[in-house]
């Protein structure tokens, strides 16, 4: 299906000699030297002489989006005239990472502007290194939606990305005395280069009021609903261009502000003060993201940012409709919609609203559409993620949409009181109302009884989804659930973040086939015990390992040793679930037994952490507290540092990701079975050679499924093991009293050696575990010691290690974010690529 043509190679040369290179879309050297002096002196108002870091950043970024747009205006023109059907992916997180490189990449021309660069005496990396990237996620699924953006654009499908421009992404994570301290991120500060305001693209969003119930002159029952607030949402779109390809597609953020036509009579009477406070409320919508993984219980803002954003684009996807091929009829043959978790399920609602109310559909048609129209991804299992809105909040902020819901209930109850005689505990179960406690709108329930297709996001969540959280859906219409395991761009994560692995692997799958195909790494599989490739193997990992080492030691001042301590990571939000807690165990396991045995022989190791906590989320950055405690003890030991040491990079976010990635020989994933939805952490490391610790919990089976038992370090209790455990009544104690070394580990936290003899820091961290240890860290204890050790043991056997490193990477072709689209795109959305050539 693919018609583009190797961008590296060939692309500057489409261009044909004859013809003389337009500055803004020239592909060769000369066109880009020549358009980086003018966009410095046109755009930034700068000679060279006098141009600030941030003027030369700016003036790269132009130059590259120039080119982007050229391939956009064509890929929308075609996708216009084509009557291309569309996936709209709804999403309240989108957490990009830099865009400079990535689009150098994915255009081709990295080389060749790197080039374009030296002639012009510029320094390329600290051009790349000014950029600040738009924070607009927590983590896995925000990271989630911008892979699959640059996947969508890649295969070659029509997609729309619509989410929140958030003013304040994710707060920039500071360490302080040893505790994560938050800082606003302001990263629109300097101006976005990347977007393009749309300001004759925005909607009225509606919030409060009441309803009025009528007949029109037809007889047909009518609703109008008249709203207290309304606020104006602003497209501000950025182009995503796929590697290789013409295809250009289009994220559009929102942004919140006070209508144009402000109303001064309507609202507040002539009071200005009132308006101008109006006016602050509207723009507040937009301002911050929620810095939580799951939902925080209630926040009012919260939900009318989900509603905003979702309205908005709403009614963006009927204008596009109506504009080109038309009758609301169509319009779930024009698009498919699908919902990243639960935080856009208030679209099911809305559609219904405007099919009805505005554009005077009756019900069964508007369900038929919409009920064609949306997909649902769960992303997770654990019950406090799972989200719901108190009825009474729905009846103040979204009347007409609760009336909507209560419809849409009533309807579906129905058909589980038909099919189910007499089970009214099924049918409160499956209730899209939980009437325990106060009232409360379940939206995963709406998500499924609006979607025609759920999935989850690895093999075991999806099956567990069936037979727990979805159950009663599943028995009812299993032929509605699906899985799609998640996947990661190879483009970010191999080629923009390790271009020496990049390079080498180049060698082995051909011309950068394998970038857009990433099954072709299995060329490498046959060279796995390859010495000579073992050596360069090697020494790629190392270089990556020396480019961490130098910049953690200017950030933060740890020093390590990249040439014999192995780089051993966890990288990810610190959550108890994943179990940070686990990993450092295991540190003052190794700690005390090298000060029992300062001769003890062993393999000197790095244990690198990055993350952040919730700001509210009191444990997690404990944990933080308690790393960066253990790491001052033992990085000042004389007598252990030059074996162990600990290192705790602060404010992990996509860029900081990229520098972690390639450097790791060994990967922590050890959250408890069963509670990883999939993790995209995980392949992202074994992408990049890193062997992998961890439990048979999300896509680690997965990818130990690809890799083979034998490159995969496994330990700890199965799913199945853990909820017979719990079933049981699981006691920690036990535990701790049952194993002397765990007990003297344990008790080493709170005896003050790492609190500056503080007993009490660190006691609800211990007590926790102690009394009720909810993640089983006790239980998996021991089991996670002797894998480390045999861990060690092979990393002394260095060919053993690279080959095991060489099959990683040569078997991770399933865990391309490409195969994932690919995988929505034919069984779940039915839609073709529409391939756009350079
Ligand atoms: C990939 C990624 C994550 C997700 O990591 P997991 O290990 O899957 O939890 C979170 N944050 C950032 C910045 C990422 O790049």
């Amino acid at each position: 299906m693919n018609t583009a043509v190797a961008p590296e190679t060939e692309a500057p040369t489409e261009v044909p000699a004859a013809t003389p290179e337009h500055t803004r879309t020239g592909m060769s050297k000369a066109s880009l030297k020549q358009a980086y002096i003018d966009n410095l002196f046109y755009i930034q108002g700068r000679f060279r002489e006098v141009a600030t870091p941030h003027d030369l950043y700016m003036a790269a970024a132009f130059t590259v989006r120039d080119r982007m747009l050229d391939r956009w205006v064509k890929s929308a023109q075609v996708y216009k005239t084509s009557h291309a059907r569309t996936v709209c992916y709804l999403s309240a997180e989108y957490l990009l990472g830099p865009h400079l490189a990535n689009n150098l990449v994915n255009l081709g021309i990295s080389e060749v502007a790197r080039r374009a660069g030296e002639e012009l005496d510029l320094d390329f990396e600290a051009i790349l290194e000014e950029e600040e990237e738009p924070g607009l996620g927590n983590g896995g699924l925000g990271r989630l939606a911008a892979c699959y953006m640059d996947s969508l654009a890649t295969v070659q499908i029509p997609a729309i990305g619509y989410g929140i421009r958030y003013e304040f992404g994710i707060f920039d994570q500071d360490i302080q005395n040893g505790w994560q301290v938050e800082r606003s991120d302001t990263w629109l500060r300097n101006g976005n280069p990347w977007e393009i305001p749309r300001p004759k693209i925005s909607f009225p969003v509606r919030y409060g009021g009441h309803t009025e119930h009528s007949r029109d002159q037809a007889g047909r029952s009518r609703v109008r609903w008249v709203a207290d607030m309304v606020v104006s949402g602003v497209a501000f779109d950025t182009p995503v261009l796929g590697y290789g390809v013409g295809n250009v597609n289009l994220l559009r953020l929102w942004k919140a502000e006070a209508p144009e036509s402000f109303d001064f009579q309507v609202f507040n009477v002539g009071d200005y003060y009132g308006a101008v406070h109006a006016k602050i409320e509207a723009e507040t919508i937009s301002k911050v993201l929620y810095p939580n993984d799951e939902p925080e219980a209630g926040k009012e803002l919260r939900l009318k940012q989900q509603y905003f954003f979702v309205s908005c684009s709403i009614q963006d996807m009927i204008r596009l409709h109506l504009n080109t091929v038309g009758p609301l009829e169509t319009f779930h043959e024009k698009f498919v919609a699908q919902l990243n978790d639960t935080h856009p399920a208030i679209a099911v609602a809305e559609l219904m609203r405007l099919l009805m109310d505005d554009h005077a559909m009756p019900w069964d048609a508007a369900w038929d559409i919409t009920r064609n129209t949306f997909c649902y991804t769960n992303h997770t299992l654990l019950p406090e993620a799972l989200e719901t809105w108190s009825v009474a909040l729905f009846e103040r902020l979204l009347p007409r949409h609760l009336e909507i819901i209560y419809e849409i209930n009533r309807r579906f109850l129905d058909t589980v009181r038909v099919r189910y005689l007499g089970d009214e505990a099924r049918v409160a179960r499956m209730s899209l109302i939980d009437e325990t406690g106060g009232r409360r709108i379940r939206m995963a329930h709406l998500a499924v009884v609006g979607s025609r297709a759920v999935n989850g996001v690895a093999a075991l969540h999806s099956e567990l989804i069936k037979t727990t959280i979805l159950k009663d859906f599943y028995e009812m219409s299993p032929e509605r659930f699906h899985n799609v395991t998640n996947g990661v761009t190879p483009r970010r994560f191999i080629v923009v973040s390790n271009p020496r692995l990049a390079e080498l692997i180049t060698e082995f799958c051909g011309h950068d086939r394998w970038i857009r195909d990433l099954d072709c790494l299995r060329d490498l599989e046959e060279h796995a015990e390859d010495p000579a490739l073992q050596a360069r193997w090697r020494e790629v990992k190392t270089a990556a390992k020396q480019d961490l080492a130098l910049w953690l030691s200017q950030h933060g001042g740890v020093v390590l040793d990249p040439q014999t301590m192995m780089f051993d990571i966890q990288a990810k939000r610190m959550h108890e679930y994943k179990r940070q807690h686990l990993n450092v165990l295991h540190i003052i396991r190794v700690y005390q037994r090298l000060k029992q045995n300062p001769n003890l022989g062993m393999v000197p190791r790095a244990f690198i952490f990055g993350g952040k906590a919730a700001p509210g989320y009191y444990m997690a950055k404990l944990m933080i507290k308690l790393i960066n405690s253990v790491a001052e003890v033992i990085n000042n030991d004389p007598q252990v540092n030059g074996f162990i040491r600990v290192a705790f990079m602060a404010d992990f976010n996509v860029k900081n990701g990229q520098r972690l990635y390639p450097a790791a020989d060994l990967s922590e994933q050890i959250s408890l079975a069963g509670k990883e939805a999939s993790g995209t952490g995980n392949m992202k490391f074994s992408m990049n050679g890193a062997l992998t610790v961890g439990t048979l919990d999300g896509a680690n089976i997965e990818i130990r499924d690809e890799v083979g038992a034998e490159n995969f370090f496994l330990f700890g209790m199965t799913a199945e093991e853990v909820r017979r455990k719990q079933a049981e009544g699981y006691r920690p104690w036990d535990y701790y009293h049952g194993d002397d070394e765990l007990r003297s580990d344990i008790d080493l936290v709170t005896s003050g050696l790492f609190s500056h003899g503080d007993t009490n820091l660190f006691r609800p961290l211990a007590d926790h575990l102690i009394n009720q240890d909810p993640f089983m860290v006790l239980a998996d204890y021991r089991a996670y010691l002797n894998c480390q050790d045999r861990i060690s043991e092979v990393y002394d056997r260095p060919a053993e290690w690279d080959r095991m490193s060489i099959l990683n990477v040569a078997r991770m072709g399933k865990f391309s974010s490409d195969r994932s689209i690919r995988d929505y795109a034919e069984r779940i959305w039915g839609i073709e690529p529409k391939p756009i050539g350079i």
